[in-house]
């Protein structure tokens, strides 16, 4: 879960790498980081935070140069502080080297292992840092060489940007697991994680990076390689469920046109007798869309979001203990008084925010509460870069549904099927990961990476 921003050539190219991770906040919200290039060297800057804490202008200012690579974290693998936020920068035999990963490599520590009994040090606890000592090892004579190789010894997941004194590349897994996406700003060639980056900074959309392709930019202008092997597509279903922005363009698909029908294809599978439809802010929204239009039942705006929550710095007593969800979100009272309503949420992960809501909607005065969730039961955890808990804490994978209904005080709980949503993603639903709801992981991993 993160967010990778890069452009190439344009003389605002740090401004914009800021503005672009404005608008990748959704996908990290831990650190922010720009590094740049200025011809001749990198300057680099990150810190713990949002991308409107971390940057001043006279940051901005100090971040020189035409070309920039920006990226914010939410830590899937490492621990969240500073040493591990992005983009990682070294300096080795061959120059300066930034890099910005969104993804979960599988076989990191394996690698890590070997090259620390060779005599390597690292200094952070990310799975990225593996590949920067792999190309910093490679004997291979252009950078493109070197990242190849490198990169044919990592497994899993990887949407990569590069940066040199003078060259970018971007870089897609060959399984497609993340998105990445190519735009144009006049000249400038632009990278970043979704296409709502693009909008934002007014570039143009040009095409998707395809999975195992690797994009070198430098003076020579754009030049695309397909070096690796090719692998069955397993593009993550849990961007268009959860993850990704509404107003994105990712794998092929307007991200809020696949989420509603989600929403619609919910209400065939499982129609509610109620009087009102309430979608969870905000990502339930697309989705209770299409489950109100195909129901014929008034959608109404029941649950508040206060969007000016940052983190919270109160350590909770215990009579103020559970205002985690109240602080984000609060009911419209009078609305539901006596009604039956069904609400309409994109996933239930822990189950702690579906039996909060479900509470906190009887308090204001519902008869009957009804849950419908756009996403089949999440049973396995994910090892491609979604931050899903451990199996154990996976409510879905020790309760069956009836017992998840009950852990939520609901009147009556349906998931969308796991045909339901392959439906949903159409004729291109094989080229799909749906390992959290499945257990079908595309890519082995050491039994290691999976702690129960
Ligand atoms: P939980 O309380 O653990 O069941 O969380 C469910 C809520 O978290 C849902 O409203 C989702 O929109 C949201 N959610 C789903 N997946 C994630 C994730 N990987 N990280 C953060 N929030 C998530």
């Amino acid at each position: 879960m993160c967010g990778i921003f890069g452009i190439y050539n344009h003389p605002e190219a740090s401004n914009h790498t800021y503005l672009g991770l404005y608008a990748l906040q959704h996908r990290g919200q831990e650190s922010a980081g720009i590094a740049s290039a200025d011809g001749k060297q990198l300057h680099h800057y990150r810190q713990m935070g949002h991308v409107s804490e971390v940057f001043t202008r006279d940051l901005l200012k100090k971040l020189a140069g035409k070309s920039a690579i920006g990226h914010v974290r939410y830590s899937t693998a490492g621990s969240s502080e500073l040493k591990n936020a992005q983009p990682f920068m070294v300096d080795y035999s061959k120059g300066s080297l930034a890099i910005a990963h969104n993804g979960n490599l599988t076989n990191a520590f394996l690698i890590q292992s070997e090259l620390e009994a060779d005599g390597s040090i690292f200094q952070s606890n990310m799975d990225t840092e593996v590949i920067v000592h792999l190309i910093a090892r490679s004997r291979e004579k252009t950078l493109v060489e070197r990242t190849i190789q490198a990169l044919k010894k990592v497994e899993g997941a990887y949407s990569l940007l590069f940066l040199t004194e003078k060259e970018m590349i971007a870089v897609r897994d060959p399984y497609g697991f993340r998105p990445l996406v190519l735009g144009q700003l006049k000249e400038a060639p632009v990278i970043a994680s979704e296409s709502c980056a693009l909008d934002l900074i007014g570039a143009q959309f040009i095409r998707e990076v395809e999975p195992g392709e690797l994009l070198l930019f430098d003076k020579e202008g754009v030049a695309s390689y397909k070096p690796f092997p090719q692998k069955p597509l397993s593009q993550c279903v849990f961007e268009f469920i959860y993850f990704a922005r509404p107003d994105s363009f990712i794998f092929n698909r307007n991200v809020y046109e696949v989420r509603k029908s989600l929403g619609i294809q919910l209400a065939k599978e499982s129609p509610a007798a109620v009087e009102m439809v309430v979608p969870i802010p905000d990502s339930g929204f697309p989705a209770t869309i299409g489950y109100a239009s195909e129901a014929k039942i008034p959608l109404e705006m029941g649950m508040i979001r206060n969007h000016y929550v940052g983190r919270t710095f109160i350590e909770p007593e215990q009579s103020i203990r559970h205002f985690g969800v109240k602080i984000k979100l609060n009911p419209v009272k009078g609305l539901m008084e006596g009604k039956r309503i069904v609400i309409v949420d994109d996933s239930i992960v822990r189950g702690t925010t579906s039996r909060k809501i479900v509470k906190m909607f009887r308090g204001a005065g519902a008869k009957e509460v009804h849950v419908r969730i756009s996403s089949p039961p999440i049973t396995y955890p994910c090892f491609f870069g979604i931050d899903t808990p451990k199996r154990s804490e996976l409510i879905a994978s020790s309760h069956s549904v009836k017992e998840t209904q009950k852990y939520i005080t609901a009147n009556s709980l349906s998931y969308l099927s796991i045909e339901g949503l392959r439906k949903c993603v159409k004729k291109e639903a094989e080229n799909f990961c749906y390992a959290c709801f499945t257990g079908d992981y595309s890519v082995p991993f050491p039994p290691e990476v999976c702690s129960e």
